[in-house]
């Protein structure tokens, strides 16, 4: 069997393991297949910024002009009081600059079509309704993974990119796929259509209130996903009255544009997520399965970059399994102590910043909101391009680019 023959099944076909099958055929792999327990593709969720260090990942893997064309450039952000007292600008021009990439506001669902599209090009097929409901060692010694038609494959590499909520790679790994209910519930929303005067200011707006935040980004002059979360315990379910009947009443009396951005979203755009994250862990691997993405490390949306995490991995790990594609061992604990780092600060960043967003104290939260006020933004946006930045892929090769990119839509 020549080397990169491996046979390689991905567990899961969100942003992670779409883009973990491209990378990995970009380094000669050629017998990849992606099972997905749903019938198309997963779509969860509104839209997402895609920061600077995943736009350098995604230039690598060939995408990023393609990303260029369906994304909406963000220059800045800037953070405001829930009765619109500003707090504090962002400058997220100055963190491209420090990364040398640019950020792109997308739609999940575009983002995902040019992930697809791209591996319908590289002939890897997804097999959909596949869902896999165990993973164990068979009597062969051998790694079998079970779907529920009782189907069962034994590939040579089994990748878990099966997401937070009940990975079953996680649980095979590291016996244990609880994922924590962090106290909070997201609504997202997709605004189509006629749009919003803000969008003109190309800025991510986010308001704080107390036990509850409302942030909105523009993608184009007619699309724009925003959401709002706020503190509620679990298991609430869907309020009688419909979403945006619940929003329009915890957001009634928030500045302007928040009530009308949730009035101009139709109810059918508008879904409710309990957020969850997971504890860090360092072993993402047993034998020939390895994590990556939410499996692995999933943060809350807090920290703006789930996804762009997952972004990254698939190129850590593609790079590490070509570098040592003989020894499983040592590529996954290579790809471990590579990733490892950057995404536990990435994780306990966000649960920090998200007691602190939905704690229900007056006090604390004016007393936040003044220290928002006071605090050196720049610095803030050197800690995050520090973070952000840390691990990419050949920086100095990117700078090439930056002229391109930095062109604003
Ligand atoms: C409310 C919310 C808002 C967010 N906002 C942002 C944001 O603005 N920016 C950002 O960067 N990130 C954001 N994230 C995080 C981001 O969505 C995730 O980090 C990212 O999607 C991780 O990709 P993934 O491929 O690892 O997992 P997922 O996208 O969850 O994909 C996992 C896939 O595996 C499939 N699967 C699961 N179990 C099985 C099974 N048993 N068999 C077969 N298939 C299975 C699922 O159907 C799914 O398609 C947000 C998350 C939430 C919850």
């Amino acid at each position: 069997m020549s080397q990169l023959n491996h046979e390689i099944a991905i567990l899961g076909a969100g942003i992670g393991g779409l883009t973990t099958a491209i990378a990995l055929c970009q380094r000669g792999f050629s017998q990849i297949k992606v099972y997905e327990r749903q019938e198309s593709s997963a779509n969860a969720g509104a839209g997402l910024v895609l920061w600077p260090n995943a736009t350098c990942i995604l230039h690598h893997l060939g995408l990023d002009v393609e990303i260029s064309k369906i994304g909406g450039r963000v220059l800045k952000m800037i953070r405001q009081s829930s009765d619109g007292e500003l707090l504090g600008e962002l400058s997220i021009t100055d963190l491209e600059k420090a990364i040398g990439f640019s950020s792109y506001a997308v739609s999940r669902h575009e983002l995902t079509q040019i992930l697809l599209d791209k591996l319908k090009g590289l002939h890897i097929d997804i097999n959909y309704s596949r869902n896999v409901e165990n993973i164990y060692i068979d009597k062969d010694n051998q790694t079998c993974v079970e779907f529920s038609d009782e189907e069962k494959i034994t590939p040579d590499i089994i990748i878990g990119a099966d997401g937070r909520m009940k990975s079953i790679a996680r649980k095979f790994v590291t016996g244990n796929n609880k994922p924590f209910y962090q106290h909070y519930v997201n609504w997202v929303g997709l605004i189509d259509g006629t749009p919003l005067d803000i969008n003109q200011h190309k800025s991510v707006q986010d308001y704080w209130g107390v036990g509850e935040r409302f942030g909105y980004v523009p993608i184009s002059d007619t699309k724009s996903y925003w959401a709002g979360c706020k503190r509620l315990p679990l298991g609430l379910g869907e309020p009688s009255g419909g979403n945006k009947h619940e929003l329009v009443s915890i957001f009634k009396s928030w500045s302007h544009p928040v009530r009308e951005i949730i009035e101009a979203t139709a109810e059918e755009n508008i879904r409710r997520i309990e957020v969850f994250d997971n504890d860090p862990i360092q072993q993402w691997h047993l034998n020939n399965v390895c994590l990556l993405g939410d499996a692995a490390h999933a943060a809350l949306p807090t920290s703006g970059q789930g996804a762009c995490q997952a972004i990254e991995d698939a190129w850590h790990f593609a790079q590490c399994l070509s570098n040592h594609p003989n020894d499983l061992d040592l590529a996954f604990t290579n790809f471990e102590k590579l990733r490892y780092d950057k995404t536990k600060s990435i994780t306990l960043g966000a649960r920090g910043f998200a007691a602190s967003l939905f704690n229900e104290d007056k006090t604390f939260c004016k007393i936040r909101n003044e220290n928002a006020k006071k605090s050196d933004t720049k610095a803030q946006v050197t800690g995050m391009s520090q973070l952000w930045g840390n691990g990419l892929p050949e920086k100095e090769l990117s700078k090439e680019l930056v002229k391109y990119l930095f062109q604003i839509r």
